[in-house]
């Protein structure tokens, strides 16, 4: 064993400012945080070296991080059961809690967030997750699968880490690397991240609320509406708004700058459809920008002004005067409330979609793209998504062809053209008629739409890229008028047909860029505010506003 001690000397690993918040961050922890790394092949190996490096690094940021090496062939390794490398644990004189692989990527938030709660000895658990993960009467051996590319699965890994710590007496976790444990991904048939798996059950595909979380480990099936009992915290403030992508975050920017006192809750990851998108080439000011890159710029921007609430499900709103916003959580009060849900995955409706959802069928090329390295995947769609998504899996090794049902694609001319530039080849007048399998997809059945010609392409991916459908679950409850097409109808001001309530966004339909979904959330930013100091609907309004002008 080989005990490292901090480093003085300055740390070239991270940038200036990063390495100077986490050495802040670190120093104040009140507890060491023992990490013991278990690698093989000292320099020959990749991934061994890469969380060697990274680790070594998290080591010489504080002396509260005690690392120690061990090789995969030690007596330590047999004595606490480590059969692959690289495996970290952390802390295991009180906890159960390994991350199996190399926490680097989208990965490194959720090292960092494990090394603060271990440090501080807390799961930081709300009050009503607590109260279910207390509830645990028996062993939960908890495996969530994640990708260093996947900017939802630390939520998903962190909420793992918060029920080890809050029950280390029944809680056990991994935190799986489905690039660097592959055979383990295949054992569970885990071909999406994030996955989650408690004593062996699927309790969850994709990342959830830390209540829906604590909820699916207790009765060990996933779970879908988590309402909070009576007692849970009251917020009272001017503005929420329900959405923490573009549209969200910039009508959050916008009322805080206005004085209004303003909420953004998010359930899932910040950013939205963009913190998917590999590189954006259209949002002006940036000639080419990964997504995910554009939005950690975005989302520090709106952190500046507005309060987050991430990782939090709305499951109610009540209209009236406060209007009254329910989640998994708390109880928020509010004079106007902005809906900037954006829009969800379509789905294909064929056969074996549902199926192999995760087991080969995906709808997110940054997330799944990684596991499918030398295999052959069909991208579905023609347009814009389809064409970025074909493109991001030839790019890291996937053996991608483009399926569409038309002869011409509906992209625009500058993405389409690197279709053929990069000779991805497409098959058109195609349209997926079944995906079929064993333990998972082995092929899909297509149709040609001209001859009706019907014949089995085998595939072991189908990436699922055929645009998106709004997300008007909490609308459709709230009474919200909706159109044809199924998006929020509003007027020129955002206004839907409830007084104070205002939508923005892809929710609404139209053009669904990033720039217009953030010049929509700016409007109805700056009409809430305009309606609070004087509202449309009071009798005394001298200029009526122009309602529902769709
Ligand atoms: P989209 O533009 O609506 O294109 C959807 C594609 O899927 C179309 O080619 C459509 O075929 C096909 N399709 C729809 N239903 C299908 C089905 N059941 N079976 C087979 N094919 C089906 O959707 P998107 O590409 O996801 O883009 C959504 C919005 O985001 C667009 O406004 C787009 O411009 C924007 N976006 C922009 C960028 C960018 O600018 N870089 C990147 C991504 C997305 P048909 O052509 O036959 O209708």
């Amino acid at each position: 064993m080989v005990e490292k001690k901090p480093e003085d000397e300055k740390n070239v690993f991270w940038g200036s400012e990063v390495e100077k918040n986490l050495r802040i961050a670190f120093d104040g922890l009140p507890n060491d945080v023992p990490v013991l790394l278990f690698t093989e092949g000292e320099g020959k190996d990749v991934l061994n070296g890469a969380a060697r490096e990274l680790l070594r690094n998290f080591n010489g940021l504080s002396k509260r991080i005690v690392l120690s090496e061990f090789d995969l062939n030690s007596e330590e390794a047999r004595k606490r059961n480590v059969t692959s490398a690289p495996t970290i644990i952390f802390d295991p004189d009180r906890y159960c809690v390994r991350y199996l692989g190399v926490p680097y990527g989208e990965e490194s938030r959720t090292l960092v967030a494990m090394i603060l709660l271990i440090g501080f000895r807390t799961g930081n658990m709300s009050e009503q997750s607590r109260r279910v993960i207390q509830k645990l009467d028996a062993v939960r051996e908890i495996k969530v699968f994640v990708s260093p590319t996947c900017p939802y699965c630390p939520d998903q890994a962190v909420n793992g880490v918060k029920a080890a710590i809050e029950r280390p007496d029944v809680v056990s976790l991994e935190i799986i690397d489905i690039q660097s444990n592959q055979e383990m991904a295949n054992r569970y048939s885990a071909f999406s991240v994030p996955q989650t798996f408690a004593n062996d059950i699927l309790i969850a595909r994709g990342a959830q609320s830390e209540e829906l979380f604590a909820a699916s480990v207790q009765k060990l099936e996933q779970q879908s509406v988590f309402i909070p009992e009576t007692e849970a915290e009251v917020i009272e403030t001017d503005v929420v708004i329900v959405g923490g992508g573009p549209a969200g975050l910039a009508a959050g920017i916008y009322t805080v700058r206005s004085g209004l006192g303003t909420a953004v809750i998010e359930r899932g990851a910040l950013g939205g459809q963009v913190a998917t998108t590999p590189i954006v080439e259209n949002y002006p000011g940036f000639a080419r920008v990964p997504g995910k890159t554009l939005v950690d710029i975005l989302v520090s921007h709106a952190l500046e002004y507005v309060q987050i609430f991430q990782g939090e499900e709305v499951v109610e709103i009540r209209p009236g005067a406060p209007i009254e916003v329910l989640t998994s959580r708390r109880r928020f009060l509010a004079k106007a409330l902005v809906l900037a849900t954006g829009a969800n995955y379509k789905k294909l409706g064929v056969p074996g979609e549902m199926q192999f959802m995760g087991r080969g069928v995906s709808y997110c090329a940054t997330c799944d793209g990684p596991l499918f390295k030398d295999k052959k995947v069909i991208v579905v769609g023609g347009g814009n998504s389809a064409v970025t998504e074909a493109l991001h899996l030839h790019n890291i090794g996937v053996e991608t062809v483009l399926v569409h049902r038309r002869n011409s694609l509906r992209a625009q001319e500058h993405l389409a053209k690197n279709i053929f530039s990069n000779n991805i080849e497409v098959l058109w007048d195609s349209e997926v008629v079944e995906i079929r399998g064993r333990e998972r997809v082995d092929e899909v059945v297509l149709r040609n739409n001209r001859t009706g010609e019907v014949h089995g392409y085998p595939v072991q991916g189908v990436f699922v890229s055929i645009g998106y459908e709004p997300s008007v679950e909490l609308a459709g409850a709230l009474g919200l008028e909706l159109s044809a097409e199924g998006f929020i109808k509003h007027d020129s001001h955002h206004r839907t047909n409830i007084a104070g309530i205002y939508s923005a966004g892809d929710v609404e339909g139209g053009y669904k860029q990033i720039v217009t979904a953030m010049g929509q959330g700016t409007e109805a930013a700056l009409s809430v505010f305009e309606d609070i100091s004087h509202p449309y609907w009071s009798a005394n309004r001298d200029e009526p506003g122009d309602v529902l002008r769709i």
